[in-house]
This record gives C-alpha cells, sequence and structure tokens, in this order.
C-alpha cells in the first residue's frame, strides 16, 4: 500500500529573524514524501536538475521512498527562497527560480498508476489533474494548493478540486479562495465545490477539519522552539496520507471521518517535529517511537473534564 507523491523537489534558502540557510533541500514533495514514509512506503514523482546533490537521493532512498518516478535533467534544479517575520509565521517569497522545474510534466511509472492514496502536493493544478488522469481509480486523493494558483490558475484549481477526495490548504488561501472571513463558512463553502473533505491549516494554531455533517478542530502541539516553518504543511499532508495508506493496509475498509481524524493528528505531530529544525533535518533525526511519544503527549494536552 504506497502512497504516490507528486510535487515540487527544490533547494530552498531561508531566512528567519535568527538565522540564514542556504541550498537546502525543500519543495512540497520533499516534505510530503519523508512526512508519508513514517507511514507507508512512498512513490515519489518530481523533477531535480543535474546540480542536485547525490546526498539528498540518498537521504530520500534510505526513507524508502521509490524514486523511479523522479526525472533528473540536464538543467538546474528549481530555487526558492524566503523570509520568516518575528511571528515565524508571516513568510515573504523573496525568490523563485523555476529551472527544470518550469518544463515539469509529471509523467507516471506504469507501476505507479494503481496507488490507492494519491497526495498532490504543491504545484499547478493543472499538472495535479494531469496526475490523475494517469491513475487507475485511486481510493483516496488529497490535493494541497497555494495562493499563487488561487491568483493565476483559478479555473484550472476549481476544476482539479471536483475531482478529488480532499483539499487542503491554508487559513489565509481559504479566505482569498471563497471571500469569506470565517474559516467554518469558508470551509462548508469549499466542501460544496467538491472534495468530501477539506482540511484548513492554521500554523501554530492547529487546523479544522470538514467532513459530510462533521467537523474537528485539531490544536497544534504546543512547541517552545520553532526554528523554521517552511514545509510544515507539506510535512503534515504527507503525515495524514501516509497514515491513511497504513490504516488501509493494516485493517482494510474505506476511509471515514474517524479515520481522517486520526490522521490529522498524526500529521500534526510530525508537522511539529519538522518545524523544530532546518530544511528537513529534524526528520532525519526522528524514529517511529518519538511520534509515538508525542502523538500520547498531544493526546492527553487535549483532553479536558467537563465542570459540573
Ligand atoms: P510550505 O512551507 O508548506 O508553504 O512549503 C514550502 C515549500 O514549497 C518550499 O520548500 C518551496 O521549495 C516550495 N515552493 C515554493 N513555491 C512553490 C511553487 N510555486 N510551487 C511548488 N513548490 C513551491
Amino acid at each position: 500500500m504506497s502512497v504516490l507523491v507528486v510535487g515540487s523537489i527544490a533547494l530552498d534558502t531561508v531566512k528567519t529573524p535568527l538565522e540564514e540557510h542556504a541550498d537546502l533541500l525543500g519543495g512540497s514533495a520533499s516534505y510530503a514524501a519523508v512526512g508519508a514514509s513514517f507511514f507507508s512506503p512512498v512513490n515519489l514523482v518530481g523533477i531535480v536538475g543535474n546540480d542536485f546533490p547525490g546526498e539528498h537521493l540518498e537521504f530520500l532512498r534510505a526513507r524508502k521512498i521509490d524514486l523511479t518516478g523522479l526525472q533528473q535533467v540536464e538543467g538546474k534544479t528549481f530555487r526558492w527562497s524566503g523570509e520568516y517575520m518575528w511571528d515565524l509565521n508571516t513568510r515573504e517569497t523573496r525568490s523563485v527560480e523555476l529551472n527544470v522545474f518550469e518544463h515539469f510534466t509529471p509523467t507516471l511509472p506504469g507501476a505507479y498508476t494503481g496507488a490507492q492514496i494519491v497526495l498532490l502536493a504543491n504545484i499547478a493544478p493543472k499538472l495535479q489533474s494531469h496526475v490523475l488522469d494517469q491513475m487507475n481509480r485511486p481510493l483516496f486523493t488529497i490535493a494541497d494548493t497555494m495562493d499563487l494558483w488561487i491568483n493565476i490558475a483559478r479555473e484550472d484549481l476549481e476544476a482539479l478540486i471536483k475531482r478529488v477526495d480532499m483539499l487542503i490548504l491554508n487559513d489565509g488561501e481559504a479566505r482569498q479562495f471563497t471571500g469569506e472571513t470565517s474559516l467554518i463558512k469558508a470551509g462548508h463553502k469549499i466542501r460544496a465545490m467538491g472534495p468530501r473533505f477539506v482540511a484548513i491549516k492554521k500554523g501554530e494554531h492547529g487546523c479544522l477539519l470538514f467532513g459530510e455533517g462533521e467537523f474537528f478542530s485539531c490544536a497544534a502541539y504546543p512547541l517552545e522552539d520553532i526554528h523554521d516553518p517552511t514545509g510544515a504543511g507539506d510535512t503534515f499532508a504527507g503525515g495524514l496520507a501516509g497514515h491513511l495508506a497504513a490504516g488501509l493496509a493494516n485493517g482494510g475498509g474505506g476511509i471515514d471521518f474517524a479515520r481522517l481524524r486520526q490522521a490529522v493528528v498524526y500529521g500534526s505531530v510530525l508537522a511539529s517535529y519538522n518545524v523544530e529544525a532546518f530544511s528537513l533535518e529534524r526528520l532525519r533525526s526522528i524514529k517511529t517511537h518519538d511520534i509515538d511519544a508525542r502523538y500520547q503527549a498531544f493526546r492527553a494536552l487535549s483532553q479536558f473534564e467537563a465542570i459540573g
């Protein structure tokens, strides 16, 4: 039961008020694939240039991520640079160099087309739809997006979300997409546009999950030290997708709201680790028992007694 992850693979330069690091492993698919790999095998589709460091490929392989679908072509890898403000939440993009990403067409190796769980990490919605065109009846499809596509490719995005089971986006994007100030109204409005489930991420304030007549508000695990929030959303989506795949592999059955609730919590646990260091460094060092321990701590924190 592998998860198919398609998205960007990047070399990032990230500046926070206290630190700056250049040429880090990044990209929506890198975070998502590594996040998912803690729970299930992963097939990765993306593109890099011939400048992409071999050590990153080794790291991905060591996480048991299948790279048959990774295209390595002549040219430079996609580069992105961002700067965080003092709240470590507000971010400005400083530069984007598309490089080989400009002509990326995600092409699935035959063995990937039967994947049951598909995570369309952040790339142009037209490319995300192109992936779905190649799939052979997946059980559950998830799409992530960003403000850029809401601005420049709204029609493509609207067409895509009619075809996916779940859309994941952040609070600002949900408001931008729907024109609603209330996130609850925004969640319902997006569901009415197609996806059965919607997750709205609120950074350090957690996430909201919407389903058919069902709603779940998940806090974020409270952290004292956040070093780099880049990729938190992608790691969340990857962890969620991986956890769903593991559930199917272990117990079969379909994907219902209860399963998604649990997957959202596991996704949040993984995202909480990811932000503790730059790039994917923290995900490199954690083990399954760390995830389980934080899940239990998170659970204990989230329970409360009724008064009276
Ligand atoms: P997030 O912090 O979840 O918004 O994701 C950050 C990652 O998205 C970084 O590692 C970037 O390399 C990647 N990224 C930035 N802009 C784009 C874009 N236009 N398309 C795909 N990935 C992007």
